[in-house]
């Protein structure tokens, strides 16, 4: 599903932590520790898209959280924001 999405280079944490911001096809996204960059596949749903972006940014504040914790916040807060009609 094509639409617009700014696809931005870098951006710098609140924390002054810079990430790279990448594109990909082969998968949904991914935080990289190392690399400190995120992944985003902007062809995903609207909803898919905005869940794997905070998904990522979860990881990439804090690699420590285990998976099952950042994919069940991820999803919690997308379908708030959803709620409260930030998104069409
Ligand atoms: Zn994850």
């Amino acid at each position: 599903m094509k639409r617009p999405i700014k696809k931005i280079k870098a951006y710098t944490m609140g924390n002054g932590t810079k990430l790279d911001i990448d594109w990909v096809e082969d998968f949904d996204g991914m935080a990289i520790e190392n690399y400190t960059g995120i992944l985003l596949d902007s062809r995903l749903s609207p909803a898919r898209f905005r869940e794997v972006a905070i998904h990522e940014m979860l990881h990439a504040c804090d690699f420590n959280k285990s998976e099952k914790v950042v994919k069940r916040t991820a999803k919690e807060i997308e379908r708030f924001l959803r709620l409260l009609g930030l998104f069409k």
